[in-house]
């Protein structure tokens, strides 16, 4: 089944690592087919090239737009050989086949990300590319496909011992240059989607199409497997195990979102683990709660341990990470600001997992690059974009939207005053932050705040009472011969089912307290805070996150 390389069509943009390809045509005296540059390129390594044009009889034209998108080269490549009809057809036809195919594609995402203009970004949609890898894909059968560097010196062994690829081997580099194009393309249509979207002059829709404005328009469709994401998931890594180590686990990310955080670019330190992913996952979330607003949080166990906002990234951190500096050993550190050169030095002594950010200042990224070693450094340049979650069940998937701060209980100025004077301006603010915050909490959540930072987190009980004494346990130990409840605000995910909960917070000192409301016992809760003078806010609206 294998089949000798003799005859190769190399056509690359990004001519890294060529050189030892070259080097092993050069020795097995392989025939080579090439464009433009990359013709240069290999002629320079010593390789005889004979130019797409001399195969095609066409320049390479429209500014490069018409290379190899011609009958001449796409016969060479999709020919069956291992069939004497083809075999035949192509011998009358007087063309040559090809054995190897390498190519690799005009580079679209980057050209995205550094912010060129739409003609340039348009330019970079490789046509010739994709349609060699996926005729050469195809016709595994008889040709190799090479569309990723790092299997440049595989196959130049294959071409230097002169025993070619055999079809297992065609056949799996066939099926990673077909993740290769659908990824990319997935990347196109992801840039397309928010930019030439649906104009007024067309009205109707034709529901199969699966178009997002429609099938935004009720709740069932809003909990509908967009069509475009059921096959678009792609294996972007192996993990070393899943939760614990006998766990076996790997990380999917949604190809159309390549700038989401399944796609993080990592810059340093060891391989993301999946109990890393879950929680820098559950702190990148939390950021962005608060944007626009410069936020910083520390989480663990996919709960914060810390959250705060600041005037500066590195206050920020500073104020997020006193919450519970005990806790924050091992954590992830995520924030919705560039890091600066402060924040990478105060973060250098702490013990860290994982750290995810938009952006790096580059003294910061040196820094951490050089004395954090460990540290898995992420970038991610777009905020959560993910609309649903997922969660299994044994034989099922549950669905729902996801959990976000913009209902209208979420705003201020829709909350009623149940108990005490109105807040004045600084508790409000930290009232809302309270609020903003408890969201990314495991419930049961209650969560006491000072000034724009947290300062005692209670999560994860089974009953509320026991939330509300570990938030005050945390507020009051954590800090030496602090008292942190006094004076602060406190914010509930639910509704009080019992006064008890909300009297230990106001026995703790706390001025204020926001919650959903909707007990039936809600009289009892705001009695207590009225006996108390302590302001009370019902928002009527939950966030439960279990
Ligand atoms: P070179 O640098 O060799 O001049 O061009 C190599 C790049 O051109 C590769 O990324 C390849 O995918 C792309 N390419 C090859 N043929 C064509 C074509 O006919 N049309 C377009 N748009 N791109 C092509």
């Amino acid at each position: 089944t294998n089949r000798v390389i003799r005859r190769a069509l190399v056509s690359v943009y990004d001519k890294a690592g060529i050189e030892i390809l070259a080097q092993a045509f050069v020795e097995a005296g392989t025939q080579v087919v090439s464009t433009g540059a990359t013709a240069k390129v290999l002629k320079a390594c010593g390789v005889h090239v004979t130019p797409v044009e001399e195969v095609t009889g066409f320049p390479e034209s429209l500014s490069g737009r018409v290379k190899t998108l011609d009958p001449h080269i796409h016969a060479g490549i999709l020919a069956d050989m291992t069939d004497p009809n083809q075999a035949r057809e192509l011998t009358d036809l007087a063309i040559e086949p090809f054995d190897l195919v390498v190519v690799n594609l005009y580079p679209f995402a980057d050209t995205v990300r550094s912010g060129a203009n739409e003609p340039s970004i348009v330019e970079k949609i490789d046509i010739g590319g994709p349609s060699m890898i996926r005729g050469a894909a195809k016709n595994s059968a008889s040709v190799a496909v090479v569309c990723d560097s790092a299997d440049y010196a595989l196959t130049a062994e294959r071409i230097k011992d002169g025993t070619g690829f055999s079809l297992e081997e065609r056949r799996w580099l066939a099926s990673k240059a077909f993740a290769t194009t659908a990824a990319y393309d997935a990347a196109i249509a992801q840039w397309t989607k928010t930019r030439w979207v649906r104009p007024e002059s067309i009205q109707t829709v034709n529901p199969l199409n699966g178009d997002d404005r429609a099938s935004e328009q009720s709740n069932e469709d809003e909990v509908t497997f967009p069509r475009h994401l059921t096959h678009t998931w792609e294996r972007l890594s192996v993990l070393r195990y899943g939760e614990n180590p006998h766990q076996k686990a790997a990380l999917y990310a949604d190809t159309f979102e390549p700038d989401a955080f399944a796609h993080a670019e990592q810059l340093g330190g060891k391989q993301m683990s999946y109990n890393n992913y879950v929680d820098a996952d559950a702190a990148w979330r939390a950021v962005w709660d608060f944007a626009p607003q410069i936020a910083v949080s520390v989480c663990k166990h996919n709960n914060p341990c810390g959250l705060a906002i600041g005037q500066t990234v590195a206050q920020a951190h500073l104020k997020a990470h006193a919450c519970d500096s005990k806790s924050a050993y091992g954590g992830v550190i995520a924030t919705n600001a560039t890091v600066s050169l402060e924040m990478a030095q105060n973060i250098r002594p702490i013990f860290t997992e994982v750290i995810v950010a938009p952006d790096y200042e580059p003294d910061a990224l040196e820094l951490l690059k050089a004395h954090k070693k460990n540290l898995r450094i992420l970038r991610v340049s777009e905020p959560p974009t993910g609309r649903l979650q997922l969660r299994q069940i044994d034989g099922g998937v549950l669905m729902q939207s996801l959990d976000r701060v913009d209902a209208a209980g979420d705003d201020v100025a829709n909350w009623r005053l149940v108990a005490g004077s109105p807040a004045d301006e600084r508790t409000m603010q930290d009232l809302a932050f309270a609020w903003r915050a408890v969201r990314c909490v495991k419930s049961n959540a209650v969560l006491l705040a000072n000034d724009g930072a947290t300062v005692g987190i209670g999560m994860g009980q089974v009953n509320r009472v026991d939330s509300c004494h570990l938030a005050i346990e945390r507020a009051n130990t954590l800090v030496d011969g602090m008292d942190r409840a006094t004076g602060s605000v406190a914010a509930s995910d639910a509704f009080f089912p019992f006064a008890d909960g909300a009297e230990a917070l106001i026995e703790a000192g706390v001025k204020a307290i926001v919650q959903p409301g909707g007990s039936i016992r809600d009289t009892e809760v705001i009695e207590a805070a009225q006996r108390y003078g302590v302001t009370m806010y019902l928002t009527g609206e939950r966030h439960f996150c279990h």
